[in-house]
């Protein structure tokens, strides 16, 4: 299947700004619609219809009314487990079944071992996704949709996020760094074999941006928000919208250079990047160049948390070179909002280090009113952007 943008409605009043305007509850009515858009009533109420027709939309109960007959509710459908969702990380996925406004219905987190390669860990994660889409259709008719083994029937797409770079318009990967197997692989294609509905692949920063923004920002037009874990990417928020870029390597700051001696090697074939310097696994090699014997992230946080020494200033090291980078970043593209997420966003030296770089190296003009935050939304705010992809494709197909 062909993993296509969703065409731009940017213009007023399109029909994800319709939906998006009722799920944020600015909009209860199709009058409020008519105002927010500036599109006139009729106008207003023929794409309500079709939004309806589609299931995207319904009417609920009346309104207040302002004298005459009181007009009816819009919402977005909420409670149905209908969009599928899978977050995969190095070693662990995030798999959850949300409804339409976006709303977690369902999720949990499996271990996952990337180096058994796409095949066998997709299945298992698509495997997952059907039976909590079913779980939940089955609670809610007493188990009749689970037994007739049409656990997918009411699935309107499915949002994967990978953790490495993706080739948008083909759902392909490219090149990742951890993930042996996986080069080349057409996530799409593999998963269209599995399941008839539609399967959007983007990488996982991407994802933790949608999701993030949508969450916690949806009122600001531009944004960077930087994932910082086992590996290190951002994703960027550009007048309201996910930006890509031609390929969909847009905002992949990863193998970026910064300045550090000595230089370390990078899986890329460099020496330097960003990634080699400053991701949760760069701090793992490092601290154990040091000697210091620690298998992983979470003991590296350990170590932080815990004020050790070494692990304190190369945490402070690295927090200076995302620093550096997103100083970058910020000068160039003038973003209302800086937010740090992943399991590195946690870490106060690295984050107190990244914000003083950032004011040091940026405009003042570009600093003056610039937010710089942690991304609040918590483990699910992956699938929660892999959901929002699906909604957005889903509302652009009707
Ligand atoms: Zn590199």
């Amino acid at each position: 299947m062909t993993i296509d943008d969703a065409p731009r409605d940017a213009l007023r009043g399109g029909p994800r700004e319709l939906l998006r305007w009722v799920a944020t509850g600015a909009a209860v009515s199709r009058a409020d619609l008519s105002r927010l858009s500036g599109l006139s009533p009729s106008t207003v109420s023929q794409r309500v219809e079709a939004l309806i027709s589609q299931g995207l939309l319904e009417e609920t109960g009346a309104g207040r009314s302002r004298g005459g007959r009181r007009p009816r509710q819009l919402a977005v459908p909420t409670g149905g487990a209908v969009v599928g969702a899978i977050d995969l990380g190095a070693h662990h996925a995030r798999v959850g079944a949300l409804d339409l406004s976006g709303r977690v219905v369902q999720a949990r987190t499996l271990p996952v071992r990337i180096e058994d390669g796409p095949e066998v860990v997709l299945g298992t994660l698509l495997a997952e996704v059907a039976t909590l889409v079913g779980g939940d259709r089955a609670a809610s008719t007493g188990g009749a949709a689970a037994a007739d083994g049409s656990a997918t029937g009411a699935l309107r797409g499915i949002g994967i996020g990978i953790p490495g770079p993706v080739q948008h318009a083909t759902g392909r990967i490219v090149s990742p760094s951890r993930m042996p197997g996986w080069n080349g692989f057409d996530v799409a294609a593999f998963c269209a074999g599995r399941v008839d509905v539609p399967v959007i692949v983007d990488n996982d920063a991407n994802l933790m941006a949608l999701g993030a923004h949508r969450t916690a920002h949806p009122e600001l037009d531009h944004a960077v928000y930087i994932k910082a874990g086992t590996g290190i990417g951002s994703g960027v928020i550009s007048s309201g919208r996910l930006h890509r870029g031609a390929q969909g390597s847009a905002g992949d700051i990863s193998h970026c250079r910064v300045v550090a001696d000595p230089a370390p090697p990078c899986t890329c074939g460099n020496a330097g990047c960003l990634e080699a310097v400053a991701s949760g696994a760069a701090l793992v090699t490092a601290l154990r160049g040091q000697g210091v014997p620690v298998s992983d992230l979470t003991g590296v946080i350990r170590l932080i948390d815990d004020g050790d020494r070494q692990a304190t200033a190369l945490a402070r090291q690295a927090g200076r070179a995302v620093g550096e980078i997103l100083a970058v970043v910020v000068n160039f593209f003038n973003p209302q909002v800086v937010a740090i997420g992943g399991r590195l966003a946690d870490c106060e030296p690295l984050l107190a280090s990244m914000r003083a770089t950032l004011y040091e190296r940026c405009l003042p003009l570009a600093t003056q009113t610039l937010l710089i935050e942690r991304v609040a939304a918590g483990q699910d705010v992956g699938i929660t952007g892999a959901a929002h992809l699906v909604i957005d494709h889903v509302v652009a197909a009707a």
